[in-house]
């Protein structure tokens, strides 16, 4: 197979960062916080630029819509080995409301534009954790979709995936073109090496507006509130099982 691949990257608040919710509860706090490259999208690079080096695919191509700033999530990317970058700018309000749809326009045009057999994204975005955007832009292409993908093997046309399911594992077989959502156990990515970050900067990452692919942003969904979890209550000891029951029953919990 000699096919394309396009790879979402998304640019969220690094996983080790610690949240917090603005005062107005409109959502959480991004000024002057650490960003990184969402850890699923991570390993759905890792796998794309595996089946480059199996010379089962010609091109690996990272996409990250959003800010300025997302080129350095598809810098990140060409560092790991994709071949070149879209940056598909969304700022301002339509950034606010870029969810799992808008992208899924947004990936779909793209793969009709870029000629792609695959496309393989991150199952979830540990920001919003949506857990959506594979799937919808499976159904907008009508492609076939291997979401939750622990293995993924190339035969000819075909892909066969392994999906992690609750409490085992799937084996479905699938046609190209296809949609591909990457697990945690699919593969480790691989850190960027200083030589390759190097390398990387002397690839293309070729800037696209929604518009230009005709892409209407416009968004139905509405956050009403942003809140942290509920704070859990301070917990106490007891000595004996009578105290406990005591206890218990006192609460009203028994
Ligand atoms: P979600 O459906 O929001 O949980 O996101 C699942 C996957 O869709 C991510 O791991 C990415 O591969 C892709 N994705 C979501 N948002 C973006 C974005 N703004 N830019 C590029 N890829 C994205």
């Amino acid at each position: 197979m000699s096919g394309r691949v396009l790879v979402g990257v998304k640019r969220v608040i690094d996983y080790a960062v610690k949240i917090r919710v603005k005062p107005d509860n409109t959502g959480v706090v991004t000024d002057g916080v650490k960003h990184s490259m969402n850890p699923f999208c991570e390993i759905a690079v890792e796998e794309a630029v595996k089946l480059k080096e199996k010379k089962l695919v010609k091109e690996v191509v990272a996409v990250s819509c959003g800010p300025q700033q997302s080129q350095e999530t598809i810098r990140t990317a060409l560092a790991m080995g994709a071949d070149r970058g879209i940056h598909v700018e969304v700022s301002g309000n339509d950034y606010e409301t870029l969810g799992p749809l808008q992208v899924s326009k947004i990936m779909a045009a793209l793969a009709k534009k870029e000629d792609a057999q695959i496309i393989i994204l991150g199952k979830q975005a540990i920001d919003d954790d949506c857990n959506q955007t594979g799937q919808m832009t499976a159904a907008l292409l009508d492609w076939p979709q291997g979401t939750f993908a622990s293995e993924v093997t190339l035969d000819g046309d075909k892909i066969k995936v392994v999906r992690e399911i609750d409490g085992g594992l799937e084996t479905i077989k699938i046609n190209t073109p296809a949609v591909l959502t990457a697990d945690l156990r699919l593969n480790t990515p691989r850190y960027a090496t200083l030589p390759n970050i190097m390398k990387a900067k002397k690839k293309k990452i070729a800037n696209v507006k929604p518009a230009d692919l005709g892409v209407n942003l416009t968004s139905k969904l509405e956050v009403l509130r942003v809140e942290d979890p509920p704070q859990r209550q301070a917990g106490m000891k007891v000595e004996t099982v009578e105290d406990l029951v005591g206890k218990l029953k006192e609460s009203g919990k028994v």
